[in-house]
């Protein structure tokens, strides 16, 4: 087993249980990609059992803080039974759901998610990547089910300095299925969809619109960065009698007018509209046109801190825009899914937008990612996804 050396002071955040080293903070030592190693403080002190990344900043991610445990098939057996059982307590109203969430599940650089009987992985760091075979059986033995579809395409894995692989890791078959959420019929495509196939994390989020839409009337509504159409589903369950679908994706804007049918609601009360969201609600402004509510859920302008400056501008322009497309008393539920974005500063970004609309709005409901996306109090950077629900004021 190879050891790795840290600085003085550099164990401080391992000593807090948080899971990752950057490269900085390596005094000595090195490993083969994702090779197993042993952590240790300048003073020679054991930190922690942790997977080695020589090409990400993020040089070590720790698998394990218990100095007598291995980290062998048994080791992830545990963690993925752990993460299972977490999910088995919640109350998911779906078929769908998040099995294991990286850090959260004190499986850094791994993503499963489960539809129906298909679960799909991701697997995001050298470490997940040389497990692969072993966390694909333990996964498989755990849930009872067949297949596995590997959606490791994500550009997390070019830090890693690892191609994008795809495929089935274990049987095969059709990659399109079909998911229930909440009381709705949805499709996706494991293979061709974004991240996993589908966005689980805003389920929770979708039924909340859709009571809200209903409890304040909103009849016209504006669903932004649409993807294919979850909110605008919500919407016209809440009783919404026109809903527009706004995306810049072809494919999931079809799916979207698929879903509509699929869930027996009348086409004539959607429309896709394949466009730029900045230039549509720009030119909805100049066309004098107003919804009862708009919903702005778009990708991740900041991927880390770093670019938080330019995405804060881009946030803000869109909530301004939104704001003042809104009617009096229209609600308003916007999202950023940017860790680089704190909770605070997304509300400071809204609250200026707000301003410049010259308008208030009053906070109805914070949202963030269903729970089984879990957040720790020890990884902060699990806090990706916030959003607020605002009544125009
Ligand atoms: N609300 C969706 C998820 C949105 S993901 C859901 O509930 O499933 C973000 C979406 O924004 C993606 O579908 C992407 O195609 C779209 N997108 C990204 N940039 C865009 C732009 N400038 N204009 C319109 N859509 C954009």
């Amino acid at each position: 087993m190879k050891t790795i050396r840290l600085r003085p002071g550099k164990e401080r955040s391992l000593l807090k249980r948080h899971p990752w080293v950057f490269e900085g903070s390596v005094a000595r030592g090195g490993a083969d990609a994702g090779e197993t190693v042993r952590v240790e403080s300048a003073e020679g002190e054991f930190l922690c059992w942790a997977a080695f990344s020589p090409k990400s900043q993020i040089r070590l991610r720790a698998w394990s803080f218990d100095e007598a445990e291995r980290i062998d098939a048994a080791f992830f057996r545990r963690r993925i039974d752990q993460a299972i059982a977490m999910r088995a307590r919640l109350a998911i109203a779906s078929d769908g759901w998040r099995l294991v969430h990286g850090e959260a599940d004190g499986l850094p650089g791994l993503v499963v998610d489960r539809y129906g009987d298909t679960l799909v992985a991701q697997f995001a760091s050298a470490g997940a990547e040389r497990w692969k075979a072993v966390i694909a059986d333990a996964l498989l033995a755990a849930t009872g089910l067949a297949r596995l579809y590997e959606r490791s395409d994500a550009q997390a894995r070019e830090w890693e300095g690892l191609t994008p692989q795809t495929g089935w890791l274990r049987g095969d078959g059709e990659t399109a299925l079909t998911l229930r959420e909440h009381d709705w019929r949805l499709t996706l495509d494991v293979a061709e969809g974004h991240k996993t196939g589908y966005y689980l994390d805003q389920r929770d989020s979708r039924r909340r619109f859709a009571d809200a839409v209903r409890q304040y009337g909103c009849q016209t509504v504006l669903n932004c960065f649409s993807y294919t159409g979850g909110f605008s589903v919500a919407a016209l369950a809440g009783g919404a009698s026109h809903v527009v679908s706004v995306d810049s994706s072809g494919p999931a804007l079809a799916r979207a007018n698929a879903h509509v049918a699929l869930n027996d609601f009348d086409a004539s009360r959607h429309e896709a509209w394949d466009a730029d969201v900045n230039a549509t609600l720009r030119r909805c402004l100049k066309e004098g046109r107003r919804f009862d509510a708009i919903v702005l859920d778009p990708p991740k302008f900041a991927p880390t801190a770093a670019h938080a400056e330019r995405a804060a501008r881009a946030y803000k322009d869109i909530n301004r825009l939104a704001f003042q497309l809104l009617e009096a008393g229209g609600l308003l539920y916007t999202f950023s899914c940017s860790g680089g974005i704190s909770p605070d500063l997304f509300h400071k970004i809204v609250a200026g937008a707000g301003l410049d609309a010259g308008v208030d709005g009053y906070i109805v409901d914070r949202l963030s990612a269903a729970a089984d996306h879990p957040q720790t109090v020890r990884f902060p950077e699990g806090d990706y996804l916030k959003g607020l629900a605002l009544l125009k004021r």
